[in-house]
């Protein structure tokens, strides 16, 4: 009893903490007439907190205040934007507790989940500290002589952020991380379902000493209405945003009005392909990686994993042993290793998905049932034998259920899994190098998992390709997104 009190009270001590108002020119300010909206717990459906519901004049505040604030920062250092970042990284670090404690109770991960995410987040800020020395240039003589042409990379200007709600923070540091190396100021939007990540964030940047305007933030639950105008104010240089395909292409069409630079992360259908010379355990272990990661609330889920014919039974039985094995509960408590899902309508997309692919012979080796109780859990699930034309082969799970479908080549297997409108990620397991290498140059996604579950890593250009995306954030490109190259053509 002592100890929930306990954590009753920790929860109570780290929502107070928390600023709830919008961040903006420096300051936190209400949204107009006070509006406001709840935050909920999906462990328990309660509501955890209201902040700030900002209107479009809210948002068009927001873009002011970066727009002010753009000239002077683009003027800073290198050295001093390294030092804003380095410093954001020392305090994410030292608060990671309460940090995590937060995530989990906006999001529903376990905390050890969001104790890994913060350390991801706060890298992505150390990463780009030291790209933020490393802006190159370049000097070249005409090839036909009589010019040189001077190369140099400036700051795109002020820039549109949109986050989603499966990583709240981690999401905001590999725009805002780039951003600020860059020397561009920023408004950030952040998913209306996780916003108070990215308001504790907002707090670690002023405490860090980024300049007043350079980072605002806007939460609101109009997001289209907010968004839209700022978008097409022409005030805006770059839109950077990572959620869903279907919005992603809507704010592409808006972008073309005054022509923003685009990044785009958006969803994805990844492949996960076992060939029956790979080592198993390995793979089962790579697999736990690739689906249970968030509950399997990932763009990079693994969400059609084939394994060849002669191996399918055994990896399918391992699978479902250790998933079975996973304790599901609230984030918070102790042990957890998979936490709720986001919402009732993020539950009933993962229902039905089951529902169609067992109506079309796949067969449940373990799940598949709704728990009765508060919140949006569902219990980690395997289904052996989904066929090709089940929905949840084309379409993301986004849930804890691993979707087996058996294959009997190479050729087909790779055929079948570029099948597919999109192109984030693709996981090999095989032991055979050449196959390796040929199978992974074949695969049409913009990152993959050789032998490996897991690809994030802050210091690793993330992105896919078709319909999964533009540009890359991370590695020693993502500084690039935010950078536009000017040459001077100089007379000798
Ligand atoms: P979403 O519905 O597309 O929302 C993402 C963000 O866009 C949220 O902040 C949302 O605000 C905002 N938004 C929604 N409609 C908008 C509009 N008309 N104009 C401007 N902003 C708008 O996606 P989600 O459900 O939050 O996130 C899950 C998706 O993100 C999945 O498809 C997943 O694969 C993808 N994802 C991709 C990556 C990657 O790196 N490729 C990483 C993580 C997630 P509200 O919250 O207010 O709706």
């Amino acid at each position: 009893m002592a100890n929930s009190n306990a954590a009753t009270s920790d929860q109570a001590r780290v929502l107070d903490a928390v600023p709830t108002d919008l961040l903006i020119g420096g300051s936190w300010s209400a949204a107009a007439e006070h509006a406001t909206f709840p935050v909920n717990d999906p462990a328990t459906g309660k509501e955890l907190s209201q902040v700030a519901d900002a209107s479009p004049a809210d948002g068009l505040r927001a873009l002011d205040a970066a727009v002010a604030a753009q000239r002077d920062f683009a003027a800073t250092s290198p050295r001093e934007r390294y030092d804003m970042l380095m410093k954001a990284f020392g305090l994410l670090t030292e608060r990671i507790d309460d940090l995590a404690l937060l995530m989990t109770l906006e999001m529903g991960k376990p905390l050890a989940e969001s104790r890994g995410e913060i350390t991801y987040a706060a890298e992505f800020f150390r990463h780009f500290a030291g790209e933020a020395l490393r802006i190159d240039g370049g000097y070249q003589t005409a090839p036909a002589g009589g010019a040189r042409f001077l190369v140099t990379k400036q700051p795109v200007g002020p820039c549109l952020l949109i986050t989603p709600w499966n990583f709240p923070m981690a999401m905001g540091t590999r725009k805002i991380g780039p951003a600020i190396a860059a020397g561009c100021t920023s408004v950030i939007k952040p998913a209306a379902q996780t916003p108070l990540s990215m308001l504790a964030l907002g707090q670690i940047l002023i405490d860090a000493g980024v300049p007043d305007g350079v980072v605002n933030i806007v939460t609101t639950t109009d997001a289209g209405g907010v968004m839209e105008p700022l978008i097409k104010s022409g005030k805006a240089r770059k839109l950077s945003f990572t959620g869903s395909t279907k919005i992603g292409k809507v704010l592409l069409e808006q972008c073309a009005d005054k022509v923003l630079r685009t990044s785009m992360e958006l969803g994805g259908n990844a492949p996960f392909l076992v060939f029956d010379d790979a080592d198993l355990d390995e793979a089962v272990a790579g697999a736990m990686a690739a689906k249970m990661r968030n509950m399997g609330e990932a763009c990079t889920a693994a969400n059609r994993i084939y394994v060849q014919r002669g191996v399918a039974e055994d990896f399918a039985g391992r699978l479902a042993e250790k998933m079975k094995a996973l304790q599901v509960g609230p984030g918070t408590a102790d042990g957890t290793q998979v936490g709720p899902l986001i919402d009732d309508a993020g539950r009933s997309k993962v229902v039905d998905l089951v529902a169609d692919a067992t109506e079309r012979g796949a067969r449940v080796l373990t799940g598949g049932q709704v728990p009765d109780g508060d919140g949006f859990f569902y219990p980690p699930t395997v289904l052996l034998d989904v066929p090709g034309d089940a929905r949840m082969a084309q379409e993301e799970i986004f849930g804890p259920v691993a979707s087996i479908i058996p294959f009997d080549e190479e050729d087909a297997v790779v055929e079948a899994a570029n099948d597919t409108p999109y192109g984030l990620v693709s996981y090999v397991f095989t032991n055979d190098l050449r196959r390796a290498l040929r199978v992974a140059e074949r695969l049409e996604s913009g990152m993959v998992g050789l032998n490996q579950g897991v690809v994030s890593n802050p210091a690793a250009p993330f992105g896919g390709i078709k319909e999964s995306g533009l540009g890359r954030e991370g590695g020693s490109v993502g500084i690039d997104e935010f950078l536009e190259v000017k040459y001077i053509g100089i007379s000798v």
